[in-house]
């Protein structure tokens, strides 16, 4: 029997980056958890059903969070005063060392899988640790919730630490073992995860690419965040033409769909080939400032049509919430601006990015078009701002100003979250 869900509210989503498409007091149809239509008046054949009655508050798309570190929860903040090469040294690594502890990882994963919810994050790409049996707790914990994710269990068989890094065969073995367990759920599954190059043999890079092959797995790295790790990674890979093409030497890099996260300094043959192997770059601007890795230039990538997506990056980034990575992912290509007078990132390019243009890695999600999946977000905005502004430009508050007291309702794939 099909089921039909009617909701009315104030809506606001975007089709293109160019606008902004808003409803005042539409009504919302989805069929078996798919958008069927946006009415201004109810249809005569749909009369008859129950109206969820959200009047005068907002609908949104669920934001999207394409890249960010679920055991780093507890790194926010921290180290900060460091680059990335030391960062991961003297912070990051120690911390994630802990995850082979079931109880402490449980107990961070768990606060990290409800903040992601609270923020209205429905669908989410995440790194885990090397740990295989702690990875697995974060699929648990994320399907118990109903959020939709892709999860990696990180590989990494060199340069790590001694306490962080595990034999080639342990890691290619354990990542088969979650690729066949996950594969089949319908909204947590598993995304191979090579930490970066400078981290992987290259043994461990070409079993993965082949994993990745055979069972039609994603993937996600980092590519090009901080120029002392560029320098490393031509050291260590003497024979690749650049950064992006250690990974597309061995089958990571668009052979399966592909995330990379930060792509600042890309050289202009590593963008050709993002291009035509249709990557999708991360933006994550909070990490970016937080440890002086650069200023990616989101406009130009934008202008070119690579395909680009935001993330939080927590615990580079401090913040899980995504309404802020897109303040800050206008407020560092307004910095851009004034030293390269390219044009700035719009609220509406940059709300698509966190929400259609992330999507996108998830099939049809992020949009209120009709044939997407219906992953979307009730807020509560405050009365005045209903009173005097239009629907986009209470978006604008909401994101600039709002925060999880003002999201009261979270459905991912057509399913009311909080209730459960
Ligand atoms: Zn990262």
């Amino acid at each position: 029997m099909d089921t039909i869900k009617i909701l009315k509210g104030d809506i606001a989503f975007t089709k293109s980056p160019d606008e902004v498409t808003t409803y005042k007091n539409g009504y919302l149809v989805i069929k078996d958890k798919k958008i069927l239509g946006i009415y201004e008046t109810i249809p005569e054949s749909f009369q008859k059903i129950s109206i969820d009655d959200y009047t005068d508050q907002l609908i949104i798309p669920g934001f999207v969070d394409l890249h960010v570190h679920a055991p780093q929860l507890d790194q926010v903040g921290l180290g900060l005063d460091k680059e990335l090469m030391d960062w991961l040294d003297v912070y990051t690594f120690k911390l994630e060392s802990r995850f082979q502890d079931m109880d402490y990882a449980k107990e961070v994963y768990n606060r990290f899988v409800d903040q992601l919810a609270n923020n209205g994050t429905t669908r989410s790409c995440i790194f885990a640790t090397i740990h295989k049996e702690s990875t697995q707790l974060l699929f648990e914990r994320l399907k118990e919730k109903g959020l939709g994710a892709y999860v990696g269990k990180v590989n990494m068989d060199a340069n790590g630490a001694k306490y962080l890094q595990e034999s080639t065969k342990e890691s290619i073995e354990d990542t088969r073992e979650i690729i066949l367990k996950y594969s089949n759920d319908p909204l947590v599954k598993p995304i191979i995860t090579p930490r970066f190059a400078p981290n992987c043999t290259r043994a461990l890079l070409k079993a993965l690419g082949q994993l990745a092959n055979q069972h039609n797995v994603p993937v996600q790295s980092h590519l090009s965040e901080n120029k002392k790790e560029i320098q490393w990674v031509k050291k260590l890979f003497p024979e690749a033409t650049s950064y992006g093409d250690v990974y597309n030497h061995y089958g990571l890099f668009g052979q399966t769909p592909t995330l990379m996260a930060h792509g600042i300094y890309l050289e202009e043959e590593e963008l050709k080939l993002l291009e035509k192997q249709d990557v999708t770059i991360v933006h994550c601007p909070d990490s970016n400032m937080n440890i002086a890795s650069g200023m990616m230039p989101a406009r130009r990538y934008l202008d070119r049509g690579i395909k680009i997506g935001l993330g939080s990056d927590v615990g580079g980034g401090h913040l899980l919430s995504m309404s802020q990575t897109i303040v800050r992912a206008i407020q560092n290509s307004k910095m851009l601006q004034t030293l390269t007078g390219e044009k700035a990132l719009t609220m509406s390019e940059a709300f698509y990015m966190a929400t259609k243009g992330g999507g996108k890695f998830f099939g049809k999600v992020g949009s209120f078009e009709t044939g997407y999946t219906f992953d979307g977000l009730i807020i509560d905005d405050e009365k005045w701002t209903k009173e005097r502004l239009t629907i986009e430009e209470r978006l604008n508050r909401f994101i600039y100003v709002g925060d999880d007291r003002n999201i009261i309702i979270r459905y991912i794939n057509g399913v009311d979250i909080n209730l459960k």
